[in-house]
């Protein structure tokens, strides 16, 4: 039996996290052969509920959850840990100004990526959920002076997701038949998913739909489906958000088999993306590292659309710039 892995998820009593740690617990994320101990991390006022979940996880009985930490203390959730799933974050409340939510969240992620610097394994993976994620994502990073910036990443997975499955509906085939779909940018509605190099069934996906379809149907739906799912539900998605944060983790500790998947990552300069901004890119993953796809043609419409998403990121940068000090 292998050594247990421990996997920090904060906001551990959350919609998200509701589906996320048991699907962790039951081996989805790391294998079947993995035994895990989850450390989850709450605020004070939410560690009731946190027991709660912390019971119901007792009660599946899984084989490979070999222990539960609850608590309200980051050092607690964060010492030693392999994998961090920062889920929790402060959510946009009534009459809130978008700088209010960058800046407060900003706080939280400030003394997150300080904690992961000082008590984490060397090693850690660092996945995002939590919005805004990708400037969120840039914080711990930036907080965190003494791990590999490249082991922070945010979760663009969900719309990747949401991509694949809107384009397997409109073509009549098997999400599985596609590939090379790509997420660029930001978290956030000006997110770009790209099907330039996308293949179905081993056709360019561009041969088997039309530019209307693309410009006035795909993308939107796409940058909007949470909305949309807010209207239908009455709450925001959760599970598949769930489902999308264990494919990122998964496939950057376990392997992506040269499949491209879509992770928001540091730029290294890559399609001329300012380096450091954590920007959505064509990922592969091999033997636990990623690597941003080189080499793609990028047209005119798709670099205005590129543009823009970084826009919005230099601006979210540029709005908390002073609490990094
Ligand atoms: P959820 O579990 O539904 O969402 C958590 C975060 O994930 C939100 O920021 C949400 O953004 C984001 N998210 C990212 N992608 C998606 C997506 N595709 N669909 C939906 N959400 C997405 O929020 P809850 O309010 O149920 O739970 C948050 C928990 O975090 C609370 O229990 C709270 O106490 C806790 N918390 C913990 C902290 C900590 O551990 N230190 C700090 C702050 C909060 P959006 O808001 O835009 O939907």
């Amino acid at each position: 039996m292998k050594k247990p892995v421990r996997v920090a998820v904060t906001g551990g009593a959350g919609q998200i996290s509701y589906s996320l740690v048991f699907s962790i617990a039951s081996g989805q994320l790391l294998g079947p052969d993995q035994p895990i101990i989850l450390q989850l991390l709450e605020m004070p006022v939410a560690m009731e509920a946190l027991k709660g979940v912390a019971m119901e996880l007792d009660d599946c009985a899984f084989p490979l959850l070999h222990d539960i930490v609850t608590t309200d203390d980051v050092k607690t959730a964060f010492t030693d840990i392999e994998y961090a799933l920062l889920v929790g974050a402060k959510p946009r409340g009534p009459g809130m100004e978008r700088n209010d939510l960058l800046r407060d969240n900003g706080k939280i992620f400030t003394t997150q990526g300080k904690a992961l610097n000082d008590y984490a394994n060397r090693n850690v993976k660092v996945l995002v959920v939590g919005n805004p994620a990708n400037t969120n994502a840039y914080i711990a990073m930036r907080s965190a002076p003494d791990l590999n910036p490249k082991n922070f990443t945010a979760m663009t997975r969900l719309d990747h997701n949401r991509a694949l499955s809107q384009l397997s509906a409109k073509t009549g085939t098997k999400v599985t038949d596609i590939k090379k779909m790509v997420i660029w940018g930001n978290h956030s509605s000006t997110q770009y998913p790209d099907i330039t190099n996308t293949t179905v069934a081993g056709k360019a996906a561009k041969s088997l739909v039309d530019q209307n379809w693309i410009v006035n149907d795909f993308i939107p739906t796409v940058q909007q489906r949470g909305a949309a799912i807010i209207k239908a539900r009455g709450k925001s998605s959760a599970a598949s958000a769930a489902n999308a944060a264990v494919d990122h983790i998964r496939d950057w500790a376990l392997g992506s088999n040269g499949e491209w998947v879509s992770m928001a990552v540091p730029s290294d300069g890559s399609y001329g993306i300012p380096e450091g901004l954590i920007y959505s890119f064509p990922i592969t993953t091999a033997n636990g590292e990623y690597s941003i796809v080189q080499g793609l043609e990028i047209d005119e419409f798709s670099r205005d659309r590129m543009i823009k998403t970084q826009n919005e990121l230099e601006e979210e940068r540029s709005a908390i710039a002073d609490l990094l000090g």
